[in-house]
């Protein structure tokens, strides 16, 4: 393999035994090639729907509520109202009507705040995981420089004079970016 003059080891100081890590990744099988593998990409953000979930629960109860509340103000059982007194069919409506709605509006509230909390909480994220991509786009642009010396089992980015063990060379990638 014919290698720019620049790959020397920093340790042997010789580049005969050198070999470009994304080379060696790609073209071997080996348990070395496996262990020369890129930094894994950060993890995509998980979404978290309960505080919708809530909401939508919340809207479906007020709904009954309120269709209750209709149905028992309006039907059949609507007996003529006696003076002074409230109709009966207004207290079976606010009796079966109240609770569900109460309930629903009560989730509402909740599923609101809880939304607004888990919103503030992927903004949080998302910047964090924007500057956690920067990162381990540089750590990989890295890892495209590396050269592996198979004499002293290490990893090197050429002019760096610096090199980690195999089983380092991820805190190597990221710990060059600061
Ligand atoms: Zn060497």
């Amino acid at each position: 393999m014919k290698l720019e003059s620049y790959a020397v080891c920093p340790m042997c100081k010789m580049n005969d035994k050198v070999a470009k890590v994304a080379v060696i990744h790609e073209a071997e099988a080996s348990e070395l090639a496996q262990r020369l593998k890129p930094p894994d990409p950060p993890l995509p953000l998980t979404r978290d729907n309960s505080a919708v979930l809530i909401l939508v629960t919340g809207i479906g109860i007020l709904i009954l509520g309120i269709c209750l509340f209709v149905g028992f103000s309006t039907g059949e059982t609507a007996a003529p109202a006696v003076a002074n007194k409230i109709p009966p069919a207004i207290v079976s409506a606010l009796k079966f009507g109240s609770v569900p709605s109460v309930f629903g509006i009560g989730f509402i509230v909740l599923g609101y705040f809880l939304r607004k909390k888990s919103q503030e909480r992927i903004r949080i994220e998302q910047a964090e995981l924007t500057i956690e991509c920067q990162r381990w786009q540089k750590a990989r642009s890295r890892w495209e420089k590396l050269y592996y010396c198979e004499r002293d089992d290490i990893v090197f980015v050429p002019g760096e004079m610096t090199s980690a063990s195999v089983a380092n060379m991820n805190t190597y990638l990221y710990q060059e970016i600061g």
